[in-house]
């Protein structure tokens, strides 16, 4: 037999590896034969307005804590007031009879909000192209300014959007969390795409994207810089990775063309999104980075990962529980379904 021969990735149920995470997904097409159900909303979107006295993100209002926010014209950034990190905790680390049991290490770090506009009804879907772009110049500026800090290895950028994923506030902004260790997701990422490089002597992502060029089953959209698509190794039904088409490491490297390139394939997928299911689609996005641990890394490849929650309509979410909690993450719909639903929608 030859291998491949036998698996049939539309029928059968099989595992997929997600080459970034050497993790599995299993993934169950025989589940999802029936037609396409996605329904739009009977809900109407609710109309934000453009200031809400009552958000604490709105230029000139107070946070808690007292500070009040200047009355801001473009982006603007803040320590967070209930910040989950603290600059001035001391290195420290704790592993009880040193037996590798009880270990605990101190976590240095800085948390930042930032607005991506004064206007408190827009998004990253409906905001001018030339907003999107200062909310990456902020991004390189805070990547730049955070990753120089000499005890800061790691810089996350990410955005929850929406009241399933956990976002109180509607006010478009996204958080920047800067850390003295790597965290779990890009550590396991930085192993998978050092040891590709070291066996390849190329990139795996760059491989990765040449590959589904190639395939055309998974892509979503795409412009000179940039393309969207439903990774292989998809976990959440509308799961969108987005890779530079060049080789690059960070947000800071890009070019002020690349910039407008980055602003435009966000607002392309934000937008896509909002039409699944015809209502502001929730999510977590975020990019990956090379570390800034002041190694070399010539093997991180910058993308960013978007993680929505929404399965079969705007109120049903995909919940990771049972088997996916005991065991492996689980889906129906293939990825190569949702991207060609997600394709029809970017394209219409
Ligand atoms: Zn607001
Ligand atoms: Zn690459
Ligand atoms: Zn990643």
């Amino acid at each position: 037999m030859q291998r491949g021969q036998r698996l049939k990735l539309t029928e059968d149920p099989h595992r997929r590896l997600n080459v970034l995470t050497n993790e599995w997904v299993l993934v169950s097409p025989h589940r999802a034969t029936r037609p396409w159900q996605g329904e739009v909303a009977q809900v109407p979107r609710s109309a934000e307005p453009v200031y809400d006295p009552s958000c604490y993100l709105c230029p000139g209002n107070p946070r808690a804590g007292g500070a009040r926010n200047p009355d801001y014209k473009s982006t603007f950034v803040f320590e967070n007031d209930f910040a989950a990190l603290k600059p001035d905790v001391r290195r420290d680390r704790i592993d009880v009879a040193e037996k590798g049991l009880l270990v605990a290490e101190a976590e240095p770090g800085i948390c930042r909000v930032m607005c991506f506009s004064p206007r408190h009804d827009l998004t990253l879907a409906t905001m001018p192209l030339a907003e999107i772009e200062s909310v990456v110049k902020t991004w390189i500026g805070q990547f730049r300014e955070l990753g120089a800090d000499e005890t800061i290895q790691h810089v996350q950028i990410f955005e929850n959007r929406g009241a399933m994923m956990g976002a109180s506030n509607p006010h478009p902004h996204c958080q920047i969390w800067a850390t003295a260790s790597i965290p779990e997701e890009p550590s396991k990422e930085l192993i998978a795409q050092r040891a590709y490089m070291q066996a390849h002597k190329r990139c795996l992502l760059c491989d990765y994207v040449e590959l589904e060029q190639a395939q055309n089953q998974r892509m979503v959209c795409g412009n000179e810089v940039f393309v969207a698509m439903v990774p292989f190794w998809a976990i959440w039904p509308f799961e969108i990775l987005v890779c530079s088409r060049r080789h690059l490491g960070t947000i800071a490297d890009l070019t002020p063309e690349e910039v407008s390139g980055l602003a435009d394939i966000l607002q392309r997928v934000t937008s896509t999104y909002d039409q699944v299911f015809g209502v502001p689609f929730p999510y977590s996005m975020g990019f990956h980075q090379s570390p800034t641990d002041g190694g070399d890394h010539s093997e991180w490849h910058f993308h960013s990962h978007f993680y929505p929650p929404l399965l079969r309509s705007a109120t049903i979410r995909k919940f990771m529980v049972g088997f996916e909690m005991l065991g492996t993450p689980q889906r129906d719909i293939t990825p190569e379904i949702a991207a060609e639903k997600l394709r029809d929608l970017a394209n219409s």
